[in-house]
């Protein structure tokens, strides 16, 4: 089974960013309680898809050892999953990432991931105004291919479409790996 994951600071949208793509109202849960979820949720999509939901992270709040603890389960989820085909990144659309998001990134590309992000809360600014803000996702993170970063709306489920195809096409990649 080919595994997706989803990361991002906590509050960025992620479980309503899942919601929205699996069209449930809410199997993950959208807690007001950042930085609380510290487990790995699976969702299973198919017979040949599973979503992961890493926990989020950045959390001003959390202690160090708590972040530790966050680090070292990631790793290790890292390390064991060879069905991992990508592991996307969420930033919210309106704010320039933060070093947290940076570091994430770096670590994602560094696991030889394509490193496709998707810009989340996109219904919050007007669609004359994403292009501005995902060159200012580019810049931070040194995405090469703006194509990568996907403007997405949970709430209008804008690009719904574009990011299942985003994922059939990574699985369908690694699947002729296989063969
Ligand atoms: P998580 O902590 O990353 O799982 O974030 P949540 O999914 O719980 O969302 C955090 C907050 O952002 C909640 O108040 C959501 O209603 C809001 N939110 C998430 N996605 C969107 C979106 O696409 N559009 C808008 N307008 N709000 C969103």
């Amino acid at each position: 089974k080919f595994e997706v994951a989803f990361a991002g600071r906590s509050n960025v949208g992620k479980s309503s960013l899942i919601n929205s793509l699996i069209n449930r109202k809410s199997l993950a849960r959208t807690s007001g309680q950042p930085g609380k979820t510290q487990t790995i949720n699976f969702y299973e999509i198919n017979k040949e898809i599973r979503i992961v939901d890493l926990p989020g992270y950045g959390y001003a709040r959390v202690s160090k050892t708590s972040r530790e603890k966050w680090a070292k389960m990631i790793e290790a989820y890292f390390k064991v999953r060879k069905s991992l085909v990508e592991v996307i990144l969420l930033v919210d659309i309106r704010h320039e990432p933060g070093e947290h998001d940076k570091m994430m990134y770096d670590w994602i590309k560094s696991c030889g991931f394509n490193g496709i992000i998707i810009a989340t809360k996109a219904d919050k600014i007007s669609r004359g105004n994403w292009l501005k803000h995902i060159n200012i996702i580019a810049n931070k993170l040194g995405v090469e291919n703006k194509e990568f970063i996907i403007p997405y709306s949970a709430s209008k489920h804008t690009n719904r479409d574009k990011v299942w195809e985003t994922i059939n096409e990574l699985v369908e990649i690694n699947e002729e790996y296989r063969n």
